[in-house]
């Protein structure tokens, strides 16, 4: 791995971003080793790519994506190693029925917005809005499993395309 030497611009954000990256391969590595499961590069690689692409993948994306690094990896083996990490409380399936599961690695309540055009779905950033869901799931008298927040509408780029799916996304479909 290179040093990280990121310029004082790249700062702010970014910064963030990787030193939450770095916390969540930590607790990965973490979690494998104390439920008895071996790290792998594949392992390790499908869980980076979740990591990075903010859109909740499809299994075919994930596929796709991880291909770029291990071109010898299976479709079996993603969607194995999905099964794993589903069990391990790593990532929520999110269904949204139209048949193809899209997975999450956001482990804390968060709303989502979902694009009607790409269907990509994408994370509303709002620490405020976050504690206040958190608090909100964990009512008196009542254990809550799981929670779906979710906002239905056009990303930035189908809005600038007149509501025309956004190129890149059209093309993972
Ligand atoms: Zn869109
Ligand atoms: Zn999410």
């Amino acid at each position: 791995m290179t040093p990280d030497k990121a310029a004082p611009a790249a700062e702010g954000r970014s910064g963030k971003f990787r030193r939450d990256v770095r916390r969540e391969l930590d607790r990965f590595r973490r979690l494998l080793r104390e439920r008895g499961h071996r790290m792998t590069p594949q392992r390790l690689a499908i869980y980076r790519v979740l990591l990075s692409e903010r859109t909740h993948p499809r299994a075919e994306d994930l596929y796709r994506l991880v291909r770029h690094e291990y071109p010898m990896i299976s479709q079996a083996t993603v969607y194995k190693t999905l099964e794993l990490f589903k069990d391990l409380g790593l990532i929520v399936e999110l269904g949204f029925g139209d048949d193809v599961n899209r997975y999450d690695v956001n482990p804390r309540p968060h709303l989502h917005m979902i694009c009607v055009r790409c269907r990509r779905i994408f994370d509303l950033e709002d620490e405020s809005l976050n504690e206040a869901l958190a608090r909100a799931a964990d009512p008196p008298g009542f254990r809550v499993h799981y929670a779906r927040y979710e906002y239905y509408g056009l990303c930035a780029e189908c809005e600038a395309r007149g509501g025309r799916p956004a190129a890149e996304a059209a093309g993972r479909g």
